[in-house]
């Protein structure tokens, strides 16, 4: 029990991670694809997509971040990182599902890095204690 509030950070750090890193491949690609004419970034629901996934890691970082911090000062509670372990794997799997998208059909295709994101952004829901358990633990603070 006393390891749950690392291991719950431990996995956000890694949704962070997954999330920024699917919006810098997704990015160059929508750079690199042509669709009718121009590039996947020039149409403005693309730009808008990646824009609102780049927000959203941005935010994610800032609160892990603060995880960090706190819980080398020793003063991470329980309830902020089942807040972490949910809100950011959430997050993550938003994120990859609209970077996904944005491949078309390449993003399900395994060749492709994208798709293992994907795939195993999943578990991270699940693992360490579903998120279900995650908002029964924060609302205990309510
Ligand atoms: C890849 C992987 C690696 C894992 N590694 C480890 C490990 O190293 N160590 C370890 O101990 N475990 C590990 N696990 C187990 C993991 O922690 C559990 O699978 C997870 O906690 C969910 O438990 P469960 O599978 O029994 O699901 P269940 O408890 O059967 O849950 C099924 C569904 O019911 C919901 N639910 C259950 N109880 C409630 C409730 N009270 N309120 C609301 N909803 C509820 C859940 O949210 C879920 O949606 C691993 C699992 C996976 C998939």
């Amino acid at each position: 029990m006393e390891q749950l509030r690392y291991e719950r950070l431990m996995i956000g750090v890694g949704a962070i991670a997954t999330s920024e890193r699917a919006v810098a491949i997704t990015t160059k690609y929508a750079k690199e694809r042509v669709a009718f004419g121009k590039p996947l970034l020039d149409f403005q629901n693309a730009r808008f997509k990646l824009a609102q996934c780049k927000t959203d890691a941005q935010i994610g970082r800032v609160f892990i971040d603060n995880c960090i911090q706190r819980i080398i000062a020793g003063h991470l509670d329980a309830t902020t990182a089942a807040m972490a372990k949910y809100w950011l794997t959430e997050s993550q799997c938003r994120i990859v599902d609209e970077c996904v998208q944005l491949h078309g059909g390449y993003g399900y295709m395994s060749e492709y890095p994208i798709a293992q994101m994907w795939t195993d952004s999943r578990v991270q829901r699940i693992y360490a204690g579903t998120n279900e358990i995650m908002l029964e633990v924060i609302g205990w603070s309510l």
